[in-house]
C-alpha cells in the first residue's frame, strides 16, 4: 500500500511586486486603521491589507468600544481614536462615551458606519487600502523584515516595506518572522470566543425598569440597579439567578451571566452569550468547529431570553455578526513583557505611548465564568511592549502586544487597541523619515508627537 504523502515541497517561483511602500499595516482593525492613518499623517507612502471585505475588525461585530473614559472617570484616550468616533458620531452612529460602573466607559458604535467611515478616513489619508487580501509569508533577509507576500484572488504576490505594523490581533506576522510568541495562560488555556448576535423588537425600556425596579428578583453584576434607572443605552452584566432556573429548566447555556448590550437603534439589543471553550483561533478546524457549536448554542439563547428575561417577550433575531469573535490567540514577546502587576499597581514608564485603565477581565479558559479585577487608576503602555524580539523594522499593535495572559485581558479592549495603533504608525513614520529601525527611534520625539497631535500621556 502507498504510504500517505504528509508534505509536499512548494516550487520556488519569482512572485510580481505588487507595490513598494514606506510603511505596510497588515490588519484593518481597530488598531490597524488608526495605524494607517498616523503614518500616513504627513504624506509617507502608506498601505494597509485586510482579509475580511470591510475594515474595522471587531468593531463591526456588535461591541461597544471600551476604554475611552478610566476608572476615576476621566477620558483617557483621545488623538485619532477619538477623531474616529467624532465621525461617527456626525452620522448619529456612535453614542457619547458613557461611564459604566463595571466597564468605566463604553461608547456604543453602529457596525456598519464603522466599515464606511474607517474606508473613507483612510482613503482621505491617502492609504492604499487591499481588501480581500491574506497576509501567507514574510520576505526575510535575515533578521531583517523586507516585505510580506499576499494572496488574494490575483495570486501569491509580494509587497516591499521600509517598516510593518503587524495588526492582525494574531500576531501572524510576527509569528512568521520569527518573533518568540505566546499563547494563553500558564496551561496554553486560552479566553474563549464568542459569536455575537442581535435581536430586533426588544423593550430595552422594560428591561431596564424591571432590573431598577425589582433589583432582588433581577441580579446584576457590580452594576447597581440604580444606574439602569438612570441610563437608556446600556450593557447588563448578570442575571445569575435567573439562567440558573432556567438551566434548571432544561436549557443549555453556555455561560454564567446575562450580557445584553444595547444597539444604538431603537429596539435593537446585541447579545455577548455564546461561548465556545477549548478553540484555537489560530487553526481553521478549531475555528470550523467553534463557529458551528455557537450557532447551535444562540438556539437555546434565544429561548432563554425570551421566556425569562423581561423586555424580549417579541424579540426575533435580526443577525449574526460576520466572524466568531476571538478574544485571544499569540502574544509576541517584545522588549518589554506587562504584567498583572503593572496593570494593578497603576504603572507609569518612562517609555509610555498610551494610558489605559480596563481591568483585568479574563473570560475562563475553562467553564462559564470570567474574573474582574480593578486597579483604581490608569496604567501606561510602554514602547517596548510594542517592539518585538529579534526581528527588526517590525511593529505590533492591537491584542497581541507583549503581555502576559492577564495584562493582554486588559489592555485588549478597542480603545487602547486604537491608541497603540496610533502610536506603532507615528513610530514607523520617526522610523522612515530618521532611516532607523523601529527599536531605534527616539522615543521622547514620538511622545512629543503624540501629545502635539492630541494623544493623552500623563505628565
Ligand atoms: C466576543 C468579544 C467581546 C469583546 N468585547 C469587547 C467590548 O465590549 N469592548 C471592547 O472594546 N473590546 C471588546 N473585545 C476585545 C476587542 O474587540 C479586541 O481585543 C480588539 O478588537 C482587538 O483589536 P485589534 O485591532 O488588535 O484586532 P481585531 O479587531 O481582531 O482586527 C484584526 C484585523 O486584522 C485582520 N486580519 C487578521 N489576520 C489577517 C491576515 N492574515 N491577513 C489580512 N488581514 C488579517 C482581521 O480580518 C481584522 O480585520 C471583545 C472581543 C471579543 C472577541
Amino acid at each position: 500500500m502507498d504510504k500517505e504523502v504528509r508534505f509536499i515541497t512548494e516550487p520556488a517561483k519569482a512572485l510580481p511586486v505588487r507595490m513598494t511602500t514606506d510603511v505596510l499595516v497588515v490588519g484593518g482593525g481597530p488598531s490597524g486603521i488608526i495605524a494607517a492613518q498616523a503614518a500616513a499623517d504627513d504624506g509617507l507612502k502608506v498601505a494597509l491589507i485586510e482579509s475580511r471585505s470591510f475594515l474595522g475588525g471587531n468593531m463591526t461585530i456588535g461591541l461597544p468600544v471600551l476604554g475611552f473614559l478610566g476608572q476615576k472617570g476621566n477620558q483617557i484616550i483621545s488623538g485619532l481614536p477619538q477623531k474616529f468616533i467624532d465621525r461617527l458620531r456626525v452620522l448619529d452612529a456612535a453614542s457619547e462615551h458613557r461611564p459604566c460602573p463595571l466597564h468605566m466607559g463604553i461608547t456604543l458604535v453602529e457596525p456598519e458606519a464603522v466599515k464606511s467611515v474607517a474606508f473613507d478616513m483612510l482613503r482621505e489619508s491617502g492609504v492604499e487600502v487591499l481588501l480581500y487580501t491574506f497576509f501567507a509569508g514574510v520576505i526575510m533577509d535575515g533578521d531583517h523584515l523586507k516585505g510580506i507576500i499576499i494572496e488574494s484572488k490575483a495570486g501569491r504576490e509580494a509587497i516591499l516595506a521600509k517598516v510593518v505594523i503587524d495588526c492582525t490581533g494574531d500576531a501572524d506576522v510576527a509569528f512568521r518572522a520569527g518573533v518568540p510568541c505566546e499563547k494563553g495562560n500558564e496551561s496554553g488555556g486560552m479566553q474563549p470566543p464568542t459569536l455575537m448576535f442581535s435581536l430586533g423588537d426588544v423593550d430595552t425600556e422594560k428591561l431596564r425598569l424591571s432590573i431598577a425596579g425589582e433589583p432582588r428578583t433581577y441580579l446584576t453584576d457590580f452594576i447597581p440597579a440604580e444606574y439602569f434607572g438612570q441610563n437608556r443605552q446600556y450593557i447588563l452584566v448578570g442575571m445569575r439567578n435567573i439562567m440558573q432556573k432556567a438551566k434548571e429548566d432544561g436549557l443549555s447555556l453556555p455561560t454564567e451571566r446575562t450580557i445584553v448590550i444595547t444597539g444604538l437603534k431603537k429596539g435593537e439589543a446585541w447579545i455577548n452569550m455564546t461561548r465556545v471553550n477549548g478553540v484555537d483561533g489560530t487553526d481553521p478546524v478549531s475555528l470550523t468547529q467553534g463557529e458551528l457549536i455557537s450557532r447551535q448554542q444562540i438556539n437555546d439563547i434565544f429561548r432563554y431570553l425570551v421566556s425569562y428575561v423581561p423586555g424580549f417577550e417579541n424579540a426575533r433575531m435580526l443577525r449574526t455578526a460576520p466572524f466568531l469573535g476571538i478574544r485571544e490567540t499569540r502574544r509576541i514577546v517584545g522588549r518589554y513583557v506587562m504584567k498583572r502587576e503593572d496593570i494593578l499597581s497603576c504603572a507609569r514608564f518612562d517609555d509610555a505611548i498610551a494610558v489605559a485603565s480596563y481591568p483585568i477581565d479574563i473570560h475562563h479558559p475553562s467553564g462559564g465564568d470570567c474574573t474582574l479585577e480593578w486597579s483604581g487608576d490608569c496604567y501606561d503602555i510602554p514602547y517596548r511592549s510594542l517592539v518585538p524580539l529579534k526581528v527588526r523594522n517590525l511593529l505590533v499593535a492591537g491584542r497581541s502586544i507583549s503581555t502576559t495572559h492577564e495584562a493582554m485581558s486588559a489592555i485588549r479592549v478597542m480603545a487602547p487597541c486604537m491608541a497603540m495603533g496610533e502610536a506603532a504608525g507615528r513610530a514607523a513614520k520617526l522610523a522612515v523619515h530618521d532611516g532607523v529601525t523601529p527599536a531605534e527611534i527616539n522615543v521622547a520625539k514620538l511622545q512629543n508627537e503624540l501629545r502635539t497631535t492630541g494623544a493623552y500621556l500623563r505628565s
